[in-house]
């Protein structure tokens, strides 16, 4: 077969080549650090794989953590990443934990020293060459400019974001609708026909009062010197809104007006809060106008003043940073490929997914999607139960009609729902409390029966 070619040697990108290669197929790696003179604003090294920040793969539990269950697929498809991760473990209680040189290094090493890999140092500044027809872009939230711009050309302005907006996502089932209620503002309906479409958090003056105080003292993240991000209107983070005015958000994100609280129709809000479906199951739903530069930690407390969000459980926390990713959900077919120039396939954090393991497993699918196609066999993707299927569902169609596509780490809520179980195998009643955890382990174990069965039959 004739080679695929992939640029960008990160974290998806040195595991696709790997899939590749794994699958006999001979495979071309560019990647352009190590050229004089050229570098991103977060990497250090010439090191494939280099991980930019954190060492850490997050938890590695794969029976109540999603990321865990993302680990345990990888690892069941042969993946280098996780392999050379496994090699290079530093103590880190549940989390897989890294050396990261170390780890960098076995990666280099084991892809360098295969036979069916070629590994070339240099930038590609445009549209790849025209007799390239199998190529996988994974270069990163820093892709180079001259690439991003040539992308853009192909997709049009409207298709690559350069900055995350980020507000915090809930799962559904966390919400307390004692207290929220579902109402469009005026009852207005939808595309979808839905008048109903918006989960309403009420606040009187008193606990709006408080709720500004703490998003004023709150801790913010720095800005570091690549995260120069320009606030444009529309996204100005809440505690910059704050900041200008302690009736802003009233009059922001935050007014109450065209919305009637069934409990008590005489009382009007001071402020409601408003979330907004965020993925087609149902599950997931994130805080309107929420982008936000507080501290994690300072936000799971401050959101979780707002009344009906006591409890809250937070898909993804809100955040503000540079990074490069495309309009997937209307870019990219099944196969991942660029609808409107399918010899470009895409993987890793470009395509809308978090996280260095989310990344990784996107570039684990593409490889071998790209494998398939160069040995004349068609592959789909592994079904949405399995963490690596939900991923390409979300970026490839689990999305709203009419909602702007957010980047998302791996997390139940991207998984099709089952029902909590009320006994467990040997018939034991569950109580209440447990009932979150256990469905969890039924969703990871569906997970991992589902993609045995996908990678067994192909
Ligand atoms: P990368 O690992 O960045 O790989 C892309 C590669 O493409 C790079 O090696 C780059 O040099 C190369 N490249 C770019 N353009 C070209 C071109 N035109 N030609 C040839 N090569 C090119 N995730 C976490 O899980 N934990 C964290 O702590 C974390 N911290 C982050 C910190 C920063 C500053 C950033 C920007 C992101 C962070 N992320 C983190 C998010 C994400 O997981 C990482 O960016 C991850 O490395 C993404 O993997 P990737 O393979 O898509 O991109």
């Amino acid at each position: 077969p004739s080679p695929v070619h992939v640029i960008g040697g990160g974290l998806a990108g040195s595991e696709a080549a790997w899939q590749i290669a794994s699958a006999g197929v001979p495979v071309v790696l560019h990647e352009m650090r190590g050229v004089p003179g050229v570098r991103t604003d977060a990497h250090h090294t010439d090191g494939l794989a280099e991980l930019v920040c954190s060492n850490s793969f997050r938890s590695d539990d794969w029976e109540y953590n999603a990321v865990g269950l993302l680990h345990a697929e990888m690892r069941a498809l042969d993946s280098i990443i996780m392999a050379c991760g496994d090699a290079h473990q530093v103590p880190a209680g549940g989390a897989l934990a890294v050396d990261r040189e170390g780890f960098s290094q076995a990666v280099t090493a084991r892809l360098t020293a295969h036979p069916l890999v070629t590994v070339v140092r240099e930038e590609i500044a445009g549209l790849p060459p025209e007799e390239w027809d199998n190529v996988i872009v994974a270069t990163g939230p820093l892709t180079s400019p001259a690439l991003a711009e040539a992308i853009l050309k192909t997709t049009g302005e409207e298709s690559l974001s350069f900055f995350d907006a980020i507000a915090p996502i809930v799962h559904a089932d966390s919400i307390d609708f004692d207290i929220a209620w579902r109402q469009s503002r005026y009852d207005k309906a939808g595309p979808g026909g839905d008048a109903a479409a918006y989960v309403n958090c009420p606040m009187d003056k008193a606990r709006y009062d408080a709720f500004i105080d703490a998003l004023l003292a709150g801790p913010k993240a720095e800005f570091k010197e690549w995260e120069d991000v320009p606030y444009f209107d529309g996204c100005l983070p809440i505690e910059v809104m704050a900041e200008r005015g302690r009736e802003t958000l009233r009059h922001g994100p935050m007014k109450p007006v065209g919305l009637t609280n069934p409990r008590d129709p005489t009382v009007k809000a001071h402020a409601i809060v408003q979330l907004r479906q965020d993925n087609a199951l149902g599950t997931l739903f994130n805080m309107v106008g929420f982008q936000t530069k507080l501290k994690y930690g300072a936000q799971t407390e401050i959101f979780r003043m707002i009344p009906g969000l006591q409890h809250a459980q937070f898909a993804r926390l809100g955040g503000l940073h540079r990074n490069t990713f495309l309009n997937s959900p209307k870019l990219l077919d099944r196969q991942l490929r660029l609808k409107a120039l399918p010899r470009l396939r895409f993987a890793g954090q470009v395509t809308g997914v978090e996280g260095y393991v989310e990344s990784a497993a996107m570039g684990l699918l593409t490889g071998r999607l790209a494998a398939a196609q160069a040995l004349g066999r068609s592959l789909a993707p592994p079904p949405p139960e399995t963490a690596i299927g939900a991923l390409v569902e979300h970026i490839t169609g689990g999305h709203l009609e009419g909602a702007k596509f957010q980047p998302m780490n791996i997390n139940y809520g991207l998984l099709p729902p089952l029902e909590a179980p009320k006994v467990d195998a040997e018939g034991r009643k569950i109580p209440p409390k447990d009932r979150g955890r256990a469905k969890k382990r039924l969703m990871s174990v569906r997970a991992l029966e589902a993609l045995k069965t996908w990678r067994d039959s192909v």
